[in-house]
């Protein structure tokens, strides 16, 4: 299972809360988040942005406690007990990190076919951030 650190991951990038990527012009790896050295070709490179499907599977996860949250999510974890938050990758190749809603933390499973739907993410000094989550895709 690949380490991942959840925390600062979630702190750092703004743009971890729009799913744009950048496609790099010469090799035309996807980076996401954006970044100035491409992870392609390891050379600055020229961008084009790109908005990803937001649909995918889950690579990794894993299950969140109570104690264990970043700050974004201390309140939902008192509300709502633990919650799973999940590698997925998408169908652009490019992995990103969100949290598993809209279903019982036991349905989450690696390979879960999922689609990024926007919600209310945390509220501080009265301001409401909102940013994609993650929900299976239900069929039929
Ligand atoms: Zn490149």
């Amino acid at each position: 299972m690949a380490y991942i650190s959840v925390p600062s991951i979630w702190r750092s990038i703004p743009q971890l809360y729009r799913l744009i990527g950048a496609r790099c012009r010469s090799c035309g790896v996807i980076n996401f988040p954006p970044r100035r050295i491409c992870i392609g070709c390891n050379k600055p490179s020229e961008i084009e942005e790109v908005r990803l499907s937001g649909r995918g599977k889950i690579y990794t996860y894993t299950v969140i406690g109570r104690g264990a949250t970043v700050f974004e999510h201390t309140e939902e974890a008192l509300v709502g007990g633990p919650f799973p938050v999940a590698i997925v990758e998408l169908e652009e190749g490019v992995k990103v990190m969100g949290q598993i809603t809209d279903c019982d933390p036991s349905e989450v499973k690696i390979g879960l076919e999922v689609e990024a739907v926007f919600r209310r993410i945390y509220e501080q000094d009265d301001v409401v951030r909102y940013g994609y989550k993650f929900r299976p895709v239900r069929k039929g």
